[in-house]
């Protein structure tokens, strides 16, 4: 089968002939059809530091996918061959504290599918059952492939109470603009969302009603006077891990306002602990999406009239992944999916 594969230690990912996956008694296989190019994958593609220190090659790389069941394991029930899928990309143990307690997202012994096992940018994927997830006939393959990111908007933007109240979301990257896109949805009043990349930002007002703004040229301040908030914003979602970004929103939350943090600064930086002690904020750190609510969520609110589609700016074949890629360093796209 063809499978996008990091074959070395160097930038780049080469596309490749590779053996297709068996099924073990608790697995399915997975036709791909579609995949998303995520973060996670560039930060692999580039071969930067973190990749470096976590993924060992070769490794097939991937985890964003929507495909068909071709093949079950002799213990899986309830799922059948031809049934089109989804699925969680964490593949969690069933020893530590939190997964038997039921928080598999919380699992230390987590593996990712396309990080430290193999990946799904290829014609199969092997997938445990229990990760699997279904999809709804209103529900496409290319929608189908971008829920794995979606599930992280989702995660993030319902950690909080949004209704009724003002959201600022840091970061227009695919991720945050699909957070300030389910904002809009649940019912916040204002959504506000800064970056300093204008193409970001266009694609922002373009996917949902909400107040896109260059910090480059407007402070918060005067968009603050602009919408006519008084104290500041009720609840911030930190999607950039920039050290300014989180500065600034800390500066214009309101007493006792929350952020949900999904960012991940490529290094580390000082925090005003006083400022936010005085401003009694509650910060929750979030990584991956729940297993399984996350996924409950995401699909009905897409089936009750979120639409995130208009994210997906570039739909290239499995071929032209360099393409891809290369167009996502650029900073010049939203989500990117790879048609197999
Ligand atoms: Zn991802």
């Amino acid at each position: 089968m063809r499978a996008l594969v990091k074959v070395e230690a160097a930038r780049g990912l080469t596309m490749r002939q590779e053996p297709a996956p068996v099924p073990g008694p608790d697995d399915v296989i997975v036709k791909v059809k579609k995949t998303g190019i995520c973060g996670t994958d560039v930060h692999i593609y580039k071969w930067d530091e973190w990749a470096q220190k976590t993924i060992p090659v070769p490794m097939i790389v991937g985890h964003e996918y929507a495909g068909e069941i071709v093949e079950v394991g002799s213990h899986v029930k309830n799922l059948a061959v031809g049934m089109r899928v989804s699925g969680e990309g964490h593949v969690v143990g069933t020893k530590s504290r939190a997964v038997r307690a039921g928080h598999f997202h919380l699992d230390p012994e987590t593996q990712g599918i396309g990080v430290n096992i193999p990946g799904a940018f290829a014609d199969y994927v092997r997938i445990p059952a229990f990760n699997v997830v279904p999809l709804p006939d209103d529900i496409d393959d290319e929608l189908g492939a971008i829920l794995d990111p979606l599930g992280n908007a989702v995660h993030t933007a319902l950690s909080f109470n949004l209704i009724g109240e003002d959201v600022i979301v840091t970061g227009a990257g695919p991720i945050g603009i699909m957070a300030a896109a389910i904002a809009r949805h649940v019912g916040a009043r204002h959504v506000v969302i800064t970056d300093v990349n204008p193409t970001r930002l266009a694609l922002a007002g373009r996917v949902a009603d909400i107040t896109p703004v260059n910090i480059t040229e407007e402070d918060l301040k005067s968009v603050m006077a602009r919408l006519k908030m008084a104290e500041g914003f009720d609840v911030g979602l930190e999607m950039s891990g920039q050290e300014a970004a989180f500065q600034q929103m800390t500066d214009h939350m309101v007493m006792g306002g929350r952020i949900a943090f999904l960012g991940i600064p490529s290094r580390p930086f000082v925090v005003d602990w006083a400022k936010l002690v005085f401003k009694v904020l509650t910060i929750k750190c979030i990584y991956g999406r729940e297993m399984f609510e996350t996924w409950y969520k995401m699909l009905a609110m897409l089936q009750s009239g979120l639409n995130v589609r208009p994210v997906i700016t570039h739909r290239l074949r499995a071929e032209d992944y360099v393409d891809g890629f290369e167009t996502m360093i650029r900073g010049e796209s939203g989500k990117i999916v790879l048609e197999w």
